[in-house]
């Protein structure tokens, strides 16, 4: 390709609202340009490597064994309605009405239509194990749509979802596909972790995300040090200490404390650790107010909430309604006679004679202690785990945080779209059998941010070689020079016919300019044609890694180039 001829409008500064490097980097590259808020371009560069993307994806797909289809991207409301779905998504679902006033939306997942194109077509156990997979823009209104592509409200995923006959079919489906996505990312060159997920409301299924480690990654994931157990924070837990040889009960006092409202001024004041505290949050659900505890030194963890009360999510509402409902302000909030339902973490299970706020304003209660002074109460896992605690897989090792992107997901769905849209076959004996799904996502678009933010330095991108748009750019210094623009012609030539991917930069440009737009376009391998070295016959190859930086002859300049990017891997 000629840069002269082609739209790379790469930009000397920084835009001043891109947060993340892989964003800057794809508005400075020109690979993407926004059209209105999370939805985006792709301009000829970005777009091959978006491409590239699509092809790992799909290779690994198609050798698993799933067969592409492209489903409509515009879904009736009535398939929606049918799972039970369209009440429950909420605002991400675009939807809008067509000119028969029929409800439609533009589909953010497609669980529902390929369930219904598998009850038409799918009817006997002969036809299963199937899996179907897609390339295809998906649609979900973010509330906030950050990050360039990373987090767009018009993205492209991959999305397959498999169809077996009993449990033990699915973990066979689950575990190809996840050995897919093993491929398919090391494929890319990215360091990534397979991590448990949670399951949400579906629940008791097991589920795995696959996340890109990056500091600027969204979601945080909890590793062992020393044994394979990996979880993102929703999921994550740590060993539970062993209960403390008893303290003994304490008598309850009630203490004054005015003016300190967080935590972390009652511990100051009491002179107590964080750790003696108990943390009262009251959260909002449709059956009304509940209050839930961890400790003082501990955070809650709000996927971890509504999983425990077994609702799709519980809001914190502001103070002043809070306030109304506890009947004092929250800083005094505690669970010693209260007349809200009250949900502990484990953790307090074995905590004696803790803090807690008196539910009256400026006063705490010490020494508080269950079944003395207030009824033990429903004990689940509410809060998030910190770097250092005990793993509960080994006991030996310690957990580790990391920042991550998600780029994949696969989900043990069960029956839960099946049995709702009645997905059955016969089987041998011919009765009808409801079949059980695996949903299988790959974040396509985002994987080229992760990538760059894996691969980037103060001067720009560094792509793996697998996504790199070209594998070489071929530099013209002074293309008005009749010698050089022919040289550089014939090597543009002949590196094409080897079947190398070459961008040839024949603009009228400084050679400044140039190297400057190399850097940031980042691909592995840079060819100069000019300067000095041409005037003795010499080519310079350089990597982008900057491990490499040779003169070459002329001539031998194909030979020494070809195996240097053949082959994919990291460049
Ligand atoms: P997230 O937690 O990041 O919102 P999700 O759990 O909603 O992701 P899935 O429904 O599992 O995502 O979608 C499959 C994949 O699609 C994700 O693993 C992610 O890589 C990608 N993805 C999801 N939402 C977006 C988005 N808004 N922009 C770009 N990619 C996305
Ligand atoms: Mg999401």
């Amino acid at each position: 390709m000629r840069f002269h001829k082609t739209l790379i409008p790469t930009l000397k500064e920084d835009p001043v609202d891109a947060q993340v490097v892989s964003h800057r980097l794809m508005l400075r590259a020109g690979l993407i340009r926004p059209l209105g808020s999370g939805i985006y371009t792709w301009l000829p560069l970005g777009l091959r490597v978006l491409r590239k993307v699509e092809a790992i994806v799909r290779q690994e797909m198609d050798n698993a064994g799933a067969q592409e289809v492209l489903m409509p991207a515009v879904q009736p409301a009535e398939l929606w309605q049918e799972s039970g779905r369209w009440d429950f998504y909420g605002k991400e679902l675009l939807r809008f009405t067509d000119r028969h006033d029929r409800p439609c939306c533009f589909g953010p997942t497609h669980e529902e239509v390929i369930s219904d194109l598998v009850r038409r077509e799918i009817r006997s156990y002969r036809q299963v194990p199937a899996n179907f997979y897609q390339i295809q823009t998906k649609f979900r209104d973010e509330i906030r749509p950050r990050f360039g592509i990373m987090r767009g409200r018009e993205f492209l995923m991959k999305d397959a979802y498999s169809f077996d006959l009993d449990a033990e079919g699915l973990d066979a489906s689950y575990q190809s596909m996840f050995a897919a996505y093993q491929r398919i990312f090391q494929r890319c060159g990215l360091a990534f972790r397979a991590v448990e997920a949670d399951t949400g409301s579906i629940g008791g299924a097991s589920s795995h995300e696959f996340h890109v480690l990056a500091e600027s990654g969204e979601d945080v994931i909890i590793s062992c040090d020393q044994c394979d157990y990996a979880a993102n924070l929703e999921k994550a837990i740590a060993a539970e200490a062993d209960a403390e040889a008893g303290e003994a009960a304490a008598p309850l006092e009630k203490v004054a404390t005015p003016g300190q409202k967080s935590i972390e001024e009652v511990a100051r004041f009491l002179q107590l650790p964080m750790d003696r505290l108990i943390k009262s949050l009251l959260v909002e659900t449709p059956a009304g107010p509940i209050l839930l505890l961890v400790r003082g030194d501990r955070s809650l963890n709000m996927i971890k909430a509504a999983n425990a009360l077994k609702l799709p999510q519980v809001t914190i509402p502001d103070a002043d309604r809070a306030a109304y409902w506890a009947g004092v302000s929250m800083g005094s909030l505690g669970p010693v006679e209260s007349r809200l339902p009250v949900v502990a973490d484990h953790e307090l299970r074995n905590l004696r004679n803790f803090v807690c706020g008196a539910n009256e304003e400026g006063c705490h209660l010490r020494n508080v202690n269950w079944q003395r002074d207030l009824p033990v109460p429903q004990f689940a896992d509410l809060r998030n785990v910190t770097a250092g605690e005990p793993c509960a897989r080994c006991h030996s090792g310690r957990l580790q945080r990391h920042q991550g992107i998600e780029v994949g997901h696969v989900f043990k769905l069960g029956d839960k779209y099946s049995k709702a849209m009645n997905v059955k076959v016969l089987d041998s004996q011919g009765n009808e059998q409801i079949l059980v799904m695996g949903c299988y996502g790959i974040g396509v678009s985002r994987i080229v941010a992760a990538a760059i933010e894996q691969n980037h330095d103060a001067n720009g991108i560094r792509w793996p070689r697998s996504l790199a748009p070209f594998q070489v750019e071929l530099i013209l210094m002074n293309p008005r020079d009749s010698n050089e623009a022919a040289t550089g012609e014939q090597l543009y030539q002949a590196l094409q016919q080897a079947g190398v991917e070459v961008l040839l930069d024949d603009r009228d440009e400084r050679a400044g300019v140039k190297f400057k737009d190399a850097d940031l376009l980042g691909c592995p391998m840079r060819l100069l044609v000019g300067g000095r070295s041409f005037k003795e016959g010499m080519v310079e190859l350089q990597s982008r890694a900057g491990d490499l930086s040779q003169r070459i002859p002329i001539q031998d300049a194909l030979a020494t180039l070809l195996p240097l990017v053949k082959g994919e891997g990291h460049g």
